[in-house]
């Protein structure tokens, strides 16, 4: 299977009053098309830092990332802009959504941005994640799970080639984790992507196809 996300070596330290925090440490990992990964860790054991260097919002120190063929870590913050809209799909904690836009059109918000409206593959997203009748609706009218179904439905609707989530059913029950979890690893692998999660719970991390785990810095 080809290696669609491939990070060799990553170290990021930051700046504290304290002195330099070296978070990772030399990082390397591999994620294949459709497959799925968690990403299990201490909390501060930087998977977050980790998940930011992946979906292009922040560099490391050294290292390199390659996506789909593409090193990023040489790319100025317009190249990782650019990435950003092709390529990744978040799924945060912190949803984002997009308070002045209807359902529909927070789903299809990144896609437009990249230029790859699908409106059939919108639909079709609307439709696994439950949201079709809630289409008209603005994010105030709904639940929480329900804005985390947008969120996650506005992740894959551009076809990412990887689709990033940090914790995203931290907040959830487990039956509605369970379930959220569902929808991912379906419209995932529907969709062909690679996908990481980082998740505190080993019962969803049984779930995915492998399990990495961070610590001290490292993959272990
Ligand atoms: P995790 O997601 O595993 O809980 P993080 O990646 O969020 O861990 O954080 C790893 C460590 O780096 C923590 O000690 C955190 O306090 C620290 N950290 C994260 N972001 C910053 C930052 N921007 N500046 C300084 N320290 C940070
Ligand atoms: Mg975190």
């Amino acid at each position: 299977m080809p290696r669609v996300l491939i990070a060799h070596d990553l170290t990021k330290t930051y700046p504290t009053a304290d002195g330099p925090l070296e978070v990772l440490r030399g990082v390397s990992l591999q994620v294949a098309a459709r497959e799925s990964v968690a990403l299990t860790g201490e909390s501060g054991s930087g998977k977050s830092t980790l998940l930011h260097l992946l979906g292009c919002l922040d560099a490391p120190d050294s290292g390199s990332i390659t996506l789909e063929g593409r090193a990023l870590q040489d790319l100025d913050e317009a190249g990782r802009a650019a990435v950003r809209r092709q390529s990744i799909g978040v799924v945060f904690q912190q949803l984002n959504l997009i308070p002045s836009l209807t359902v529909a059109q927070n789903l299809g918000f990144q896609a437009r941005l990249a230029g790859r409206e699908d409106a059939d593959w919108q639909a079709r997203i609307a439709t696994r994640l439950g949201l079709d009748s809630m289409l008209s609706r603005y994010p105030e009218q709904l639940s929480g799970g329900q804005q985390q179904r947008v969120a996650i439905g506005r992740a894959i609707a551009n076809r990412p080639a990887v689709v990033l989530a940090d914790e995203p059913t931290g907040n959830l029950d487990e039956a509605t984790a369970d379930t959220v979890l569902d929808l991912m690893l379906d419209l995932v692998r529907d969709s062909g992507a690679a996908f990481l999660m980082v998740t505190h719970s080993p019962r969803l991390a049984d779930r995915m196809d492998r399990r990495l785990h961070l610590k001290q810095g490292r993959i272990v």
